[in-house]
């Protein structure tokens, strides 16, 4: 089955074709016939396409979401069959746990969740309705939510200490995002350990320009980072991550801000963009460490792997011990400085870092800690857009969702 995997951001929708069946995700033969990013929608768009001649880019006027999402289809159709279309949606809200086949009602239900995310879900949405425009019924879409692991997380983690009728007025709580991408590696663990889903007790950081971490116990998350929105947690590319929340009130009566200015510095001008004043990007920060020795590209650094080993502490304590700690995202991919500078430390907890193994861990899947080790490391590349088109041939083909 040809599953073109959708991923609708404001200005940008990233895709990709993929074919996979139930034999092919056994064997891990799932395969990828095209892959691509349309940036700049609204106006002149760029449109890069890796396929079999390597990437192109090309230019076209493409008004929004629903004439991106025509534009892909148009591009691909002369060469390959479409028959599945999975999209990733941000937020599921408390109505969805798990993918599901897209109908009239689920799209009710995740215009439903629009409060939640409103710069995210309404995108997500206008993916959908382009594909229905292209095909009709003929092409079954499926929906596989950010939130949907972490939908399992028992009330104690989810619950803020506000008044509870916030909770039942607004459903203020936490969700937890990523959660596509922490399903996934702990997937591939368990696979590496030949383990079941119940004997996965893992520590998963995803660590890109947004930053999550999970702790899975039996398979599922008891407790996850990020909150009711991506904000909350680790430092990120651009956002704070965790502060003290009166802080919000303090700034806005200094800079003559509101409530909602202020929340977009956090979102947008804060983390390690904020902390430097120079870069949200890790690898650039890196750089200006070694090449103009900046002291303040060293304390964002600082700053960024102090939260995260944190935050593995507590989650250690939160789910009795973890097996393994799992590195993934564009840095926690890429950046064995990173990982060491977060593990730096731990070894009171029984992890140890194999030195070696994690200079060369670089974009690959590799255990990156010494044995014995009492708390395994591994370096384990994501890769949603994967999870999504398994989940849309399982959910067409009403099988379990085994991972
Ligand atoms: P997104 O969350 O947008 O998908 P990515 O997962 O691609 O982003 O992560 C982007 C981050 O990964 C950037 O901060 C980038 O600098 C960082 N990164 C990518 N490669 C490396 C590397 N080799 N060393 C350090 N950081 C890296």
């Amino acid at each position: 089955m040809n599953v073109l995997v959708l991923n609708a951001g404001s200005s940008s929708l990233k895709f990709q074709l993929i074919a996979t069946d139930l034999q092919r995700m056994e064997e891990n033969r799932d395969q990828r016939l095209c892959r691509g990013l349309i940036e700049r929608i609204g106006g002149d768009a760029v449109i890069s396409i890796r396929g079999r001649q390597g990437t192109q880019t090309s230019n076209a006027a493409l008004t929004d979401i629903g004439a991106a999402v025509a534009y892909i289809i148009r591009l691909l159709l002369p060469d390959f069959d479409i028959h599945a279309a999975g999209h990733r949606v941000v937020h599921g809200g408390e109505l969805f746990s798990e993918s599901v086949v897209i109908t009239d009602v689920v799209i009710k239900d995740i215009r439903d969740c629009i409060d939640l995310a409103p710069l995210h879900n309404p995108h997500n949405i206008a993916g959908i309705l382009a594909v229905r425009q292209e095909f009709g019924s003929k092409v079954p879409q499926v929906a596989v939510f950010d939130t949907a692991f972490h939908q399992r997380i028992p009330e104690p983690a989810y619950l803020y200490a506000i008044p509870y009728r916030f909770y039942q007025r607004y459903r203020i709580r936490r969700y937890g995002f990523h959660g596509t991408s922490h399903r996934y590696v702990s997937h591939r663990y368990r696979v590496l350990r030949q383990i079941t889903r119940e004997q996965t007790n893992v520590i998963t950081l995803h660590l890109g320009n947004g930053c999550s971490v999970a702790a899975i116990r039996g398979g599922y998350p008891v407790d996850t980072s990020m909150g009711m929105t991506p904000l909350e947690g680790l430092v990120m590319g651009t956002r704070s991550g965790d502060i003290d929340p009166a802080i919000m009130t303090v700034i806005a009566s200094k800079e003559g801000l509101s409530v909602h200015e202020v929340e977009n510095v956090l979102n947008t001008q804060s983390g390690l963009l904020g902390l430097s004043e120079l870069t949200n990007d890790m690898r650039e920060l890196q750089q200006s460490v070694i090449q103009q020795g900046s002291t303040r590209a060293q304390l964002a650094i600082q700053v960024f792997c102090y939260r995260a080993r944190k935050y593995i502490g507590a989650y250690l304590a939160a789910m009795s011990g973890a097996d393994a700690v799992i590195f993934t995202g564009g840095i926690g991919e890429n950046s064995p400085e990173i990982r060491a500078a977060i593990c730096g430390g731990l070894e009171w907890a029984g992890l140890k870092l194999d030195e070696e193994a994690n200079h060369h861990a670089v974009g690959v899947e590799a255990r990156i800690s010494r044995e014995p080790s009492h708390i395994t490391v591994y370096a384990i590349p994501t890769d949603e857009e994967l999870l999504i088109a398994r989940d849309t041939v399982r959910c067409i083909l009403g099988e379990p969702h085994p991972s």
